[in-house]
């Protein structure tokens, strides 16, 4: 049989596996850095396959080591990462696998994730033989808080690393389809205070105080200039002021208004602009109308970019996954969420892509983060071969 035949038909003999993982862990789910029972299985999983692992990686994290059996001392290592965490969502699904726990969900799809790497990771096992270099797997914690990632690097797992690829499933993104992109994917997040002081007063005598209402709203929509005037027009940026909180009866001027809100880019570039002008526009603005403007922005996570030779790689095993018709690889594979996988991006060159798990005839059909959010499990075995693939091509001698 033909070594592509033979992979397919591999996979299809572990589907029934994958799947009733991936239906076991979303009974249990379990949330950031909490994530024992969960690291419990990926560790003994990967053990039973032969694997080094290490497990207490920032916490709940666990690497499995995989070294080929054609590997020479300084042979390359490609890092497969997944991440394991849930929310704290009630789920509303009606389905004989659906969470055990009261107000806790897999609603982003982590279970899929960590049960399509494990697959990888008995997929990649039986070929150890044929690999011309490592696979270092990599289960994180606290995705969804941006948590797991940085702590992870900052424990080395990227080290002796030279390039890593991982996948996000899809909800909103059609079955059978593979998009991948080279460049900026997700954006980066992160959030905005502004507090505005000015002096509180009599409602009825303005000119005796200083308003931070009126001067809130001008900053609010100040702040849209810099994306409409400042911002190339090619260059995506957003900035969303959701909260604006200050005064309390209708005949006092506060002292106080505070804003916050959300900053989102694609460059390290763009998104260091855009803080300075933030702050340069909100204390301008403050101080041409007699007040002050403290300004914090907190670092959220930075935007995953990807690089384009592993992005080649990933788009080469998509096509040869399900066909070059259904690989994407425009603007609908970006998207404006944020993802953690950035901090090993920044580390090491690699690709993000997302695996379509959208199917409504199967209630696949509702946004990740959503109490109904469920995935098509057909998208399991496709993500699986797409980074099989990868990592054959990769490291084959
Ligand atoms: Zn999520
Ligand atoms: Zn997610």
């Amino acid at each position: 049989m033909a070594d592509i035949d033979r992979l397919k038909s591999d996979i299809d003999e572990i589907v029934p596996d994958m799947v009733a993982l991936r239906r076991d862990l979303h009974e249990h789910p379990e949330l950031a850095f909490e994530e024992v029972r969960t690291a419990g299985i990926v560790a003994g999983r990967l053990r039973a396959l032969g694997l080094d692992v290490q497990t207490g990686v920032a916490k709940t994290g666990v690497v499995g080591i995989l070294k080929g059996g054609k590997a020479q001392p300084g042979a390359k290592t490609l890092a497969i990462r997944a991440d394991m965490d849930a929310l704290p969502i009630h789920e509303l699904n009606e389905i004989d696998y659906r969470s055990t726990v009261d107000g806790k969900m897999h609603a982003c799809g982590h279970d899929g994730h960590t049960s399509v790497l494990l697959a990888v990771a008995d997929l990649l096992s039986k070929r150890r033989e044929e690999l011309n270099g490592n696979v270092k797997f990599v289960f994180q914690p606290a995705e969804e808080v941006i948590g797991g990632a940085e702590p992870m690097v900052k424990e080395g797992a990227m080290e002796g690393v030279d390039n890593i690829i991982g996948l996000h499933l899809f909800s909103n993104y059609p079955l059978g389809r593979v998009g991948v992109r080279s460049g900026p994917t997700f954006a980066s997040a992160d959030k905005i205070v502004l507090k505005i002081h000015g002096k509180g007063g009599h409602a009825a005598m303005p000119d005796g105080a200083v308003d931070p209402i009126v001067i809130a709203a001008h900053i609010t929509t100040a702040l849209q200039t810099l994306i409409s005037r400042e911002t190339s027009p090619f260059s995506p940026a957003v900035i969303t002021i959701a909260r604006i909180e200050a005064g309390s009866a209708f005949n006092i001027i506060p002292e106080v208004a505070e804003l916050q809100g959300s900053l989102r880019a694609y460059s390290a570039e763009h998104r260091t602009k855009m803080v300075r002008r933030i702050t340069e526009l909100a204390q301008g603005i403050a101080a041409a109308m007699n007040a002050s403007c403290e300004v914090d922005i907190f670092d959220g996570c930075p935007a995953c970019v990807n690089d384009p030779t592993m992005t080649e790689a990933v788009r080469r095993a998509a096509e040869s996954t399900v066909g070059a018709e259904a690989v994407d690889t425009g603007e609908e594979v970006m998207t404006a969420g944020s993802d953690d996988m950035a901090y090993f991006l920044q580390t090491v060159p690699g690709c993000y892509f997302i695996v379509g798990a959208h199917n409504p005839e199967k209630g696949a059909r509702y946004p990740h983060h959503h109490p109904r959010f469920n995935v098509d499990e057909d998208s399991m075995p496709i993500a699986a071969e797409v980074l099989t693939r990868t990592a054959l091509d990769y490291l084959k001698s």
